[in-house]
């Protein structure tokens, strides 16, 4: 089937590997911060239960909650096999014999097609990358990584702990260990940052040899802060138009086998201070698809000349 998407979709791209219909299952393994659990403060823009999936869902251990989710959406009638996401925290830090267990089995679950783990770009020791590339020989692991963005400065202020270095580093050595499937998490609207240093955290993504890409807007939650920057009024944020643009001038040079897991955040609306967006989720993305639809190089005429990835184009 091809897309009409001017993207490669992830539910498209997963109906293509798998042919069928493919759902990923949200789960937490209830852990501490490696941030806090260091001592550091946390990522400016950091509220761990905006992450977490629904509160009902997250009962039990990973593996009950991956069943219940599972017969959630059996019931739904959505789905025939599903992807075990490991979504909030850091899924690798901890004993790594102890997570090699959580792992094996979520895998070992019927109809579970791949696993999902998000994680820090610092969070990946030599001892958690040989667990991952002893089960990747078998399985299909994917590890999501939160680079946010490739700016030092940016870094700087959100508290990340990291530089953009260590970001890299960690698409390369997760590459060497045979991982295919890295996703980086980016913010796009950060204070400051220009279409042309989103383009470039976008093009060292792609570059470093991710597979995927997951993009969010910059939001402010409640007790956070961010907050208490933004309510200072140093925190601007988007509108949506505003956003749907930027996203669209950057998928124009997104190469098309980079498949993107997401176009959008979409917090609860009772975590969310701004950017307080009109309509739905499904609103928010029309008007997304709406500016991709858009020819892409209009929007690098009004955003700022970007420059192609050389080695993609
Ligand atoms: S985003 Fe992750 S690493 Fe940063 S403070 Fe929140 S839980 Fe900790």
């Amino acid at each position: 089937m091809t897309s009409v998407l001017p993207y490669t979709s992830l539910s498209e791209y997963l109906r293509q590997r798998h042919g069928a219909k493919v759902v990923r299952i949200p789960l937490t393994l209830h852990q501490v911060c490696p941030q806090r659990a260091a001592g550091r403060p946390g990522c400016l823009f950091c509220l761990p239960a905006a992450y977490a999936p629904p509160a009902a869902q997250q009962q039990g251990t990973a593996v009950e909650q991956l069943q219940r989710g599972i017969a959630q959406a059996r019931a739904r009638g959505r789905a025939t096999k599903f992807v075990a996401y490991l979504q909030s925290g850091s899924n690798t830090h901890g004993e790594p014999a102890a997570l090699r267990r959580v792992y094996e089995a979520l895998l070992a679950q019927p109809d579970v097609v791949a696993l999902s783990i998000a994680t820090r770009p610092d969070c990946l020791d030599d001892a958690i990358l040989a667990v991952l590339a002893d089960l990747s020989r078998q399985h299909d692991l994917w590890v999501e990584l939160g680079v946010q963005t490739l700016q030092e400065r940016s870094l700087t202020w959100l508290q990340r702990g990291h530089d953009a270095a260590c970001a890299r580093d960690a698409v390369r050595r997760l590459r060497e260990i045979g991982i295919a499937h890295i996703v980086a998490h980016l913010i796009l609207g950060l204070p400051g940052e220009t279409i042309d240093e989103m383009h470039a955290s976008v093009r060292g993504c792609v570059h470093a040899g991710v597979h995927g890409l997951k993009l969010h807007h910059l939001q402010v939650m409640r007790d956070t802060p961010l907050e208490a920057e933004w309510r200072a009024g140093r925190v601007p944020t988007l509108t949506l138009d505003a956003y749907a643009t930027v996203v669209a001038a950057l998928l124009a040079r997104v190469p098309r086998e980079i498949v993107i897991h997401r176009l959008c955040a979409s917090t609860p609306a009772q975590y969310l201070c701004a950017p307080l967006w009109p309509g739905t989720k499904t609103e928010h993305l029309a008007a997304i698809m709406r500016a991709l639809a858009m020819d892409g190089d209009a929007h690098v005429l009004r955003l700022g000349v970007l420059r192609p990835p050389r080695s993609r184009r």
